[in-house]
């Protein structure tokens, strides 16, 4: 099978979709580049392939940085890290959950939409991604001087995103995505539109909305974000800031109306866990399945 090519964003910045999540790949061919997020586990041969492909074979980046470390950005971190022998950066506050020393507080299947759905079938582990693992210090990017990045927590407690001026490329991780994740069709059809955080994993929504307005300053000319395809259509720094002012999380909700508090050492305290039908639902439904398909069963024995 052909490897999937990066696609050139700008003339140093490559976006590769691998199953949902986007890498990027700051830096041209033959000069320093970087990693920006590492996606899903079981994409590193893709990404390698990708990266091969167009930086030459043997290339290695300076650097791959993280914008948080939730599994679909990070999950091959270690092993392209190992690959490259490259250092992995991230912000102090994501590093508990990326050293081992604790998992991400829970997900809120609770929210509703498609994600929050299919967020009862991810294991919450702890991870570690080694030795490799560095905090990102200043305001610079390590291994692409023309970089800057920002804090925009929210979504996760030390969240970042990557915003080069001269351009004004943002690349905004999950504080922005450019696909509706709580939508099903959205998701299928990659309609391109500003929308929220990924809802069950985002723990403070308040924080968001304060990120959100943050990146709205930056009047970004391109937003090239964690999930979806780039948008880089002229009047996006209005459609940005309006998305900002009009910004609400979700109704309901764990993390809604109380954030979850985590520190340099992990969870620090969270919000109780609300009560979630789905399970029950599922559970009831599976069983009146089973009684009726044993009654179809014991009718036929009977007619026998
Ligand atoms: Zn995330
Ligand atoms: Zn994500």
């Amino acid at each position: 099978m052909p490897s999937r090519l990066i696609t050139r964003i700008a003339p140093d910045v490559g976006w590769l979709p691998v199953s949902f999540t986007n890498v990027y790949f700051l830096g041209r061919p033959g000069g320093k580049w970087i990693v920006v997020d590492a996606g899903f586990p079981g994409g590193a041969r893709e990404d390698l392939a990708a990266a091969e492909s167009r930086f030459g074979s043997g290339a290695r980046p300076e650097a791959i940085v993280l914008t948080h470390g939730h599994i679909d950005h990070s999950g091959n971190g270690a092993a392209l890290a190992d690959e490259w022998d490259a250092p992995i950066y991230a912000h102090r506050l994501e590093v508990p959950f990326l050293n081992g020393k604790s998992a991400y507080p829970p997900a809120d299947p609770t929210v509703g939409g498609a994600t929050a759905f299919l967020s009862r079938f991810l294991p919450r582990l702890r991870r570690d991604l080694g030795a490799r693992l560095r905090e990102l210090q200043s305001d610079n990017v390590p291994g692409a001087p023309d970089w800057k990045w920002l804090p925009t927590p929210g979504h996760s407690p030390g969240h970042i995103c990557l915003f080069r001026e001269s351009d004004r490329i943002l690349l905004t991780g999950d504080a922005v995505l450019t696909v509706n994740m709580d939508s099903w069709s959205a998701l299928l059809s990659r309609k391109r539109e500003l929308a929220r955080p990924p809802t069950p994993f985002t723990i403070d929504w308040g924080a968001a909305r304060a990120s959100l307005k943050e990146l709205a300053k930056l009047r970004p000319n391109v937003i090239c974000a964690g999930h979806g395809i780039p948008i880089s259509d002229s009047d996006l720094p209005e459609r940005l800031e309006n998305f900002a002012q009009n910004f609400r999380g979700p109704r309901r909700g764990r993390y809604v109306f109380q954030p979850a508090r985590t520190s340099e050492e992990g969870i620090v305290d969270l919000p109780p866990a609300p009560f979630d039908p789905v399970p029950f639902a599922t559970a009831a439904a599976l069983f009146c399945a089973g009684l009726a398909l044993g009654a179809g069963y014991l009718d036929e024995k009977k007619r026998r």
